[in-house]
């Protein structure tokens, strides 16, 4: 597809036409990755953050909130859930730190887990910015995938969306690095933040493209009351931001092919069956969550984040009939890697 293309499907809010488009988009995943969906589990490791982005609700001036660091034991509790669910791989997600203890503890983490498993989960992080040498000394140690999402490739709503001491020149450095060290590599965007046009989001589906990503994760922008962004108003209303987020699940599966895309966490806050739509529009990748219950409700990027009350293992079995109903198999003890990294490895 063409920017105009894009662009007009983007813009369109006929209901026949977007049913066709999803299902067009379905297709193309089930002939690029199969009627498997894999399962991530995602571990909230810690939400002590030194950064500010103005739509998150765990940045560092939100001082109602209750900071936490798991310990590596709950760690490995949760990373020994996510084998006995079946899940393939695990991801470990955090708030923003750069400091030494905070690197050393990640590293240590990792390794335990590559040791608990025997190698078979596979390892994502997702843990912001970092040096080139943070990055490839956790490599080193067993995570083979990282998410960071460019937010948005508007380099002027990306200076909107942030203080001024973020930087988008860094962002794009940074996935440069995690590329060249040989991590597979996820990125994404929000979707419907005030101020963002259609004209953007089809620049981030191009961008996708340009930085040649392996994994794609985004989701609506849903407003946290204890934000300063949370005064704006977003591009659209709930319904159309979720109507939105499946358009660009869909365009992007069509536009990229071959690359892992999840359904995000955020689809389900603004519909119960969020997520499933989210397959049913060209996603492949869900990330049930692993984290201590008693944790959960301290990592609130946004409101009304669904699965603070129910424990890892109601949660996967409600996914599963979820994902069942909707004719997809679950694939267990598989990492499920990105098609797209695997041929951009043979093409070196
Ligand atoms: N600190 C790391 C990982 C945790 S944040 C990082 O920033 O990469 C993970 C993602 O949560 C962010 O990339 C952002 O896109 C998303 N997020 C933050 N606030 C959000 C909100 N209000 N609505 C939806 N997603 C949000
Ligand atoms: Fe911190 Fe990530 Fe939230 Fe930004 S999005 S404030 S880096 S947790």
């Amino acid at each position: 597809m063409n920017k105009n293309e894009i662009l007009d499907w983007l813009k369109t809010g006929e209901q026949q036409k977007l049913k066709q488009l999803f299902q067009a988009a379905y297709e193309e995943k089930c002939r690029q990755v199969g009627k498997t969906v894999y399962l991530r589990g995602i571990i909230e490791v810690s939400n002590i953050c030194r950064k500010n982005c103005f739509y998150c609700g765990i940045r560092n001036e939100n001082k109602d909130v209750q900071r936490y660091q798991l310990s590596e034991e709950e760690v490995l509790e949760s990373a020994k859930t996510a084998m006995e669910l079946g899940y393939g791989s695990v991801v470990i997600q955090a708030g923003e730190r750069q400091d030494a203890a905070f690197i050393d503890y990640i590293n240590r983490i990792i390794k335990e887990i590559k040791n608990l498993s025997q190698s078979k989960l596979g390892i994502t992080l997702s843990l912001g910015e970092q040096a080139a040498d943070t990055y490839r000394r956790w490599f080193d140690s067993g995570a083979h995938r990282y998410l960071l999402r460019i937010e948005t490739s508007s380099r002027k709503l990306y200076q909107k969306m942030h203080p001024q001491d973020h930087d988008f020149e860094t962002r794009l450095r940074c996935l440069d690095t995690l590329k060249d060290i040989g991590f597979q590599v996820g990125t994404g965007v929000l979707i419907g933040l005030p101020g963002q046009r259609m004209e953007d989001l089809c620049h981030d589906i191009l961008f996708f493209e340009h930085i040649d990503a392996d994994m794609i994760g985004m989701g609506p922008y849903i407003v946290h009351g204890k934000t300063p962004l949370a005064k704006s108003v977003g591009l659209s209303s709930a319904e159309s931001n979720l109507e939105l987020g499946l358009k660009m699940i869909a365009l992007t599966r069509l536009h990229l092919r071959d690359v892992n895309i999840a359904s995000t966490t955020a689809l389900q806050t603004l519909s119960p069956t969020g997520r499933e739509l989210g397959i049913k529009a060209g996603a492949n990748i869900i990330m049930p969550n692993l984290t201590p219950l008693k944790y959960r409700k301290d990592y609130l990027l946004y409101e009304n984040k669904p699965c603070l009350d129910e424990n890892a293992r109601m949660c996967g079995s409600c996914l599963e009939q979820r994902i069942k109903s909707i004719g997809e198999t679950i694939g267990y003890h598989e990492w499920g890697d990105s098609k797209h990294f695997a041929k951009r490895r043979q093409m070196k």
